[in-house]
């Protein structure tokens, strides 16, 4: 068993999360067949105007019927009469009694069981014509289009920085019944600004067509709202919490639920109200905590940025750098400018608010390696981090090959250490992982 589980049955906000991402399958085809509601896929955290157009984001992985532990599945049946709070406090006591230690093995199964099905959408993609070539992110994201992709009623793409992304979207023709396609301009030069939101304008036009519903300044704004809520609890647990020195839990346990928000981030779990509850009980739950001196003091425990992670990682490490004596930080959602808040200020245009989110980020991601670099290197230093681990994904070569430049970057101007770790595939490269932590956390000390 990992190093985390045992602390994690007192959230119930995480466990409540969990179970909406696992059991998304059933959840969705209750939206789609007795609600009449419409699917759109979604990849990266772009499904505002799928919700405001009143249809259901869906990172397509969450159709798949994923194995639950079974004292999630209990756990959710006690939850309907007695509420997600009173369920936990219950499971903290019965917990005193379970010497066969069961109910450490929650959270751990919830990871292991998403990792096993990301691997198998990888092996289906590629078993379906995909290159093998092709990076982690995008053989798993063609393998859940190609087993699940004909359930949605069309896929929302926004196009970013790299060719191989866009390419991929492209194959998708033959899989979902239609496709939207927003081009976001490479750079905000001129009338591009206006140019994306007249495209914005377009894409609500079809998903009006796709779901039968209006889409109104209000319905914009409200879902804009929710958005810029969840994303201002997400950065205080990126930039209060994880900067503290006594964490609400221990770090390997903080970091799964780092990466658990950051995967559901995407589609919302595809209810935003639901989300959104869950992370300020999520925030006030960590804060109580500390509060009460429940938790681990970390203050010796070195702080470590890994990214990029969105396009695949090793969620191995987080556990090796613990057992090293350091923790885990994931934020690539904010270093590409994706946490920022549109702005919702009345009389003001949403949709020429939204394009200029989305202009603002693809600033962040940037055309050239210079201004990828300096995004890194900004949210490590607002982050204030004490180390960076770079993850080099195989098969990628639009973000991974900035690592040199990177490197010289971060020693130069923030002098702290950096290393890398190559991906290929979930629990491929574990020995030589730990080899390069084991070097690296020797430099640290
Ligand atoms: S990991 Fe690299 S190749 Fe894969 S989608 Fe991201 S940028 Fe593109």
């Amino acid at each position: 068993m990992s190093a985390f589980g045992d602390d994690v049955v007192n959230f119930s906000s995480v466990l409540k999360m969990a179970y909406n991402f696992l059991s998304g399958r059933d959840y969705l085809k209750k939206l789609k067949f007795r609600e009449k509601k419409k699917l759109i896929s979604v990849v990266l955290p772009f499904s505002d105007l799928v919700f405001a157009a009143g249809g259901v984001p869906v990172f397509p992985i969450r159709m798949e019927s994923f194995v639950l532990n079974q004292y999630l599945v209990a756990l959710n049946s006690a939850s309907s009469f007695l509420g997600w709070g009173l369920t936990s406090k219950l499971l903290g006591f019965i917990k005193q009694f379970d010497a066969l230690k069961i109910l450490d093995t929650i959270l751990d199964d919830v990871i292991k069981s998403i990792n096993i099905k990301y691997n198998e959408m990888c092996d289906l993609g590629v078993e379906s014509g995909i290159s093998s070539d092709f990076c982690y992110g995008i053989k798993n994201l063609f393998g859940m289009h190609v087993s699940k992709g004909k359930n949605v009623d069309a896929s929302l793409y926004f196009t970013i920085r790299c060719s191989a992304f866009n390419k991929y979207h492209e194959s998708l023709k033959l899989l979902v019944p239609k496709q939207l396609w927003v081009d976001i301009p490479p750079r905000n030069i001129g009338n591009s600004e206006e140019l994306l939101a007249e495209q914005l304008r377009k894409t609500i036009q079809n998903l009006e067509e796709i779901t039968g519903n209006n889409v109104t300044d209000n319905s914009l704004n409200k879902q804009f709202r929710i958005s810029n809520q969840i994303k201002r609890y997400y950065k205080t647990i990126l930039y209060e919490i994880s900067a503290s020195d006594f964490y609400p839990c221990n770090p390997a346990t903080f970091a799964v639920i780092l990466s658990l928000i950051s995967i559901s981030f995407q589609d919302l779990n595809s209810n935003s109200q639901q989300y959104l509850e869950n992370m300020a009980n999520l925030v006030k739950e960590m804060r109580e905590r500390m509060r009460k001196g429940i938790g681990m003091d970390v203050s010796h425990m070195p702080r470590i940025m890994l990214t990029p992670m969105f396009g695949g990682w090793e969620p191995e490490t987080q556990d090796i750098l613990y057992e090293m004596g350091a923790r885990t930080i994931y934020a690539d959602w904010d270093v590409f400018g994706l946490l920022e808040e549109v702005n919702v200020t009345k009389n003001n245009d949403p949709i020429q608010e939204y394009a200029k989110f989305l202009t603002n980020a693809t600033s962040k991601i940037g055309c050239d390696n210079n201004t990828l670099t300096d995004s890194y290197l900004a949210t490590a230093e607002r982050l204030n981090v004490d180390g960076m681990v770079f993850n080099q994904l195989f098969g990628c070569h639009s973000v991974s090959n900035c690592y040199s430049m990177l490197r010289e970057k971060v020693r130069r101007t923030l002098e702290i250490p950096i290393t890398y770790i190559n991906f290929n595939k979930i629990g491929e490269n574990i020995e030589q992982v730990k080899t390069r932590l084991g070097a690296y956390m020797e430099i640290l000390k």
